[in-house]
């Protein structure tokens, strides 16, 4: 039971003419239920179960105004009347729980995938494989009218209003900016030109909706990208946006092109609401800030400091619907977590799949995954309290059955025990908490340092066995793995054996680089340390650098070992990482000057160090110690000789290319079938 009252959390906003029940806004996220043939009924359940939660307002997921700055060709447009009336049934979802809800309008401009993007100059984004078209004056204008008529069927869906993208250097960031705006119209030039765009969209729109309509407009408060805006003009463009008729301002970080991680799980907390503090003062509407705020303690710091007037949080609502709800009933601690992995969110729509999240993978698949009371209950032994252990132990209890989770460790936890030991990975420690409450909540029977046999199991009277025993650390047929400088990851993030001053590690999966992360830090890790981050990838937190970067120099403390990252394929290392994150671990590593090696072949482990070809070249490298990180094999020993019908999840299940998020998911999707 949390003490803290949240009270500036859960205090109501005047707007005027309305008022949101409490300061949480739940940012906007495409997930693609948009795109589903089962979409409404779907987004009626994700964003009904958000309101239910107790979120104030929420922001749907960006919809494009045109077809040419619709993300892709077949982003779901907003059309006809039946395409409202659908709409209309999501609205009333939300309404059903004195929450409101806003409609984002997003012009992605050139970095639309859509086949024919446009921007304000014909200059190709680096994240996207096509030139946009320079848009001509009466293109402009269309895209201007685009995005009121949307706005205008917005309300005609009963969304109480909409949030203008402004920032991430979509369509109306492209305008502000240098960097992608060289026109030497009215729409280019002069600061005051390059922000008519996003100044007429709010005038236009006010003027079109009247005054009863929220418009939120997420204003890019530090583009992070070079020849982006400065302070000065941000406030300028902030300024005319509240003039022209905007109810909210909110904040956006860095542009989608930007090499400096803003939300990501190595992100501190909070880690930007200084930037909109330093804004805030010079506007006189609410000022909404975001960023890896993803509890409601750290939400209502930054709402005491002063630093703005609401809290948006994306992420954290696909990790718990009830967020709000459980923050003002003093349950916080019950609260699951948003461990910024973007495993489940980010990396699967970039991919083209549905959103869910790693640590609830019922986000988005509310009407789809649901745990049903049981009619026959039964006696059920859950081997192993890791993630998979976890979730189906106390999604099994949920339904009724009688649970008993048995884990030779002291702990719950499993392999999370061992990821949160790396830098920046702390949050993962989070997940484990939420289980350790949720077996509280729900009754499970725990049994810490028990190693449970087949025999024991088949002496018991437990009708069913869900073996989720985990993995086993791949050993490679070296010659000489044997010798005393080879160590495991195991040995060194869980067992902390002592590791010399120059390093190989064999394997570049992801726990390959996790452990390169932990041995070339020098237990100075930055991951809640703001000021330090920021220096570390090179940002001014006085804003005195256009853009917040321009002419900043990253400072990096030395590493605290030499690191040889190797892998056998020919790709490049840490191609298999995660779409959004993947390139944040290879920069954190190389700024550390590991060096991460390719199409190596290993011959032998002996006192001279490692030998291996790399790329064909015979080399000894005289290294203090080996470390394998080799993939790893599934833990099954313990269905030999077991005669009650089991199931296998997680890593006992599949172990290459496993990861949490299965293993997750595979405990709640049996837990619904047994
Ligand atoms: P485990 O977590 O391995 O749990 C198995 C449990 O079973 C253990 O606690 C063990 O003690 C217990 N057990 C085994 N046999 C018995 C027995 N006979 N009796 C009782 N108990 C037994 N995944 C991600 O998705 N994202 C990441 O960023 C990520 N980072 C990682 C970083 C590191 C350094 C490591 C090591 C792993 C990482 N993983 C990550 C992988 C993730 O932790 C695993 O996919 C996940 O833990 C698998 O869950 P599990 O429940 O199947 O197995
Ligand atoms: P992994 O991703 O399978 O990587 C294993 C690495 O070892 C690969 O680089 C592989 O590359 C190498 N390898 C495999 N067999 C080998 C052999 N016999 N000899 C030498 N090298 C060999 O496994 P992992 O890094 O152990 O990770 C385990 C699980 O945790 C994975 O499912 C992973 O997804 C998950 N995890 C995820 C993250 C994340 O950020 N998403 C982080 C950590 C862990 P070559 O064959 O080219 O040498
Ligand atoms: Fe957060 Fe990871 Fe879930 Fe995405 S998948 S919402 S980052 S916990």
């Amino acid at each position: 039971m949390s003490e803290q009252n949240f009270s500036k959390l859960l205090a109501p906003l005047d707007l005027g003419f309305t008022t949101l029940k409490n300061r949480v806004l739940m940012g906007s996220m495409h997930t693609g239920l948009e795109e589903h043939p089962d979409g409404t009924k779907r987004m009626a359940a994700f964003f009904g179960d958000r309101a239910k939660g107790g979120c104030g307002l929420i922001v749907t997921g960006g919809y494009g105004p045109t077809e040419r700055g619709a993300t892709h060709p077949d982003t779901k447009m907003i059309e006809t009347a039946e395409d409202i009336a659908k709409h209309r049934i999501i609205t009333d979802e939300v309404h059903k729980y004195d929450s409101k809800i806003c409609m984002q309008i997003l012009h992605t401009g050139r970095y639309a995938f859509n086949g024919s993007p446009i921007a304000p100059s014909a200059i190709q984004a680096p994240i996207n494989m096509l030139k946009p078209e320079a848009c001509t004056v009466e293109m402009i204008e269309e895209e201007i009218c685009g995005f009121v008529d949307l706005a205008l069927k917005a309300q005609e869906a009963n969304y109480d209003g909409v949030e203008v993208m402004g920032s991430e250097g979509y369509f109306i960031n492209q305008f502000t900016a240098l960097r992608t705006n060289q026109r030497d119209d009215e729409w280019g030039g002069a600061y005051e030109n390059r922000i008519k765009l996003g100044v007429d969209v709010v005038r236009r729109i006010r003027e079109a909706a009247g005054e009863k309509f929220i418009i939120i407009f997420r204003l890019s408060m530090m583009d992070l990208v070079e020849g982006g805006s400065s302070f000065e003009e941000v406030v300028q463009f902030g300024q005319a946006i509240e003039k022209a008729g905007a109810t909210i301002i909110n904040t956006g970080i860095g542009w989608h092109e930007a090499r400096i991680p803003t939300i990501q799980t190595k992100v501190p907390r909070a880690a930007f609401t200084w930037v909109t503090a330093k804004y805030k003062e010079h506007f006189n509407i609410p000022v909404i800030t975001s960023n890896r705020i993803n509890t409601p303690e750290v939400a209502e710091e930054v709402l005491q400091n002063g630093d703005a007037d609401m809290i948006s949080m994306a992420r954290p609502f696909l990790a718990d619907a009830d967020f709000v709800n459980k923050a003002a009933e003093g349950r916080s601690d019950e609260i699951n977590t948003c461990i910024g992995c973007n495993q489940a969110c980010l990396d699967h729509i970039f991919s083209g799949k549905m959103t869910s999240c790693l640590v609830n993978p019922r986000a988005c698949f509310e009407t789809e995954i649901n745990i049903i009371p049981t009619k026959t209950v039964k006696k059920i032994a859950v081997v192993g309290a890791g993630p998979a252990g976890l979730s189906a132990s106390t999604a099994l209890a949920e339904a009724g059955h009688e649970v008993t989770l048995f884990d030779g460790e002291s702990g719950i936890g499993g392999q999370f025990n061992i990821a949160k030991q790396v830098p920046g990975k702390e949050e993962f420690e989070e997940t484990i908490r939420y289980f350790g409450r949720q077996l509280e909540l729900t009754g499970v029977t725990v049994k810490l340092n028990t190693r449970i046999s087949a025999n024991e199991l088949n002496n018991s009277d437990f009708d069913e066995v869900v073996i989720a025993t985990g993995i086993n650390p791949r050993m490679p047929p070296i010659e000489g793995v044997d010798h005393a400088k080879v160590l495991n990851y195991i040995d060194v993030l869980k067992h902390k054996k002592a590791v010399g001053k120059k390093v190989a590690v064999i394997g570049a999966g992801g726990i390959g680089f996790d452990v390169s992360e932990y041995l070339v830090h020098s237990g100075e890790a930055t991951s809640q340390n703001i000021a330090a981050y920021m220096k570390e990838w090179g940002v001014d937190m006085t804003l005195k650098a256009r853009a917040g970067i321009e002419g900043v120099k990253a400072e990096v403390s030395a590493p605290a070992r030499e690191v040889y990252l190797l892998q056998r394929k020919d790709t490049k290392v840490g191609a298999g990482l995660g779409k959004t994150t993947g390139w944040i671990h290879r920069a954190g590593l190389k700024s550390k000057k590991v060096k991460m090696l390719s199409s190596c072949e290993y011959h032998k482990i002996d006192d001279a160090g490692l030998h291996v070809s790399i790329a064909g070249e015979k080399q000894i490298l005289d290294v203090d110690n080996v470390i394998i990180c080799a993939g790893q094999d599934p833990a099954r020993e313990l269905i030999e000789g077991l005669n009650k019908p089991y199931h296998l999840i997680g890593g006992a299940d599949v172990a290459a290319e496993l990861d949490a998020k299965r293993a997750i998911k595979q405990g709640l999707v049996l837990a619904t079938q047994l």
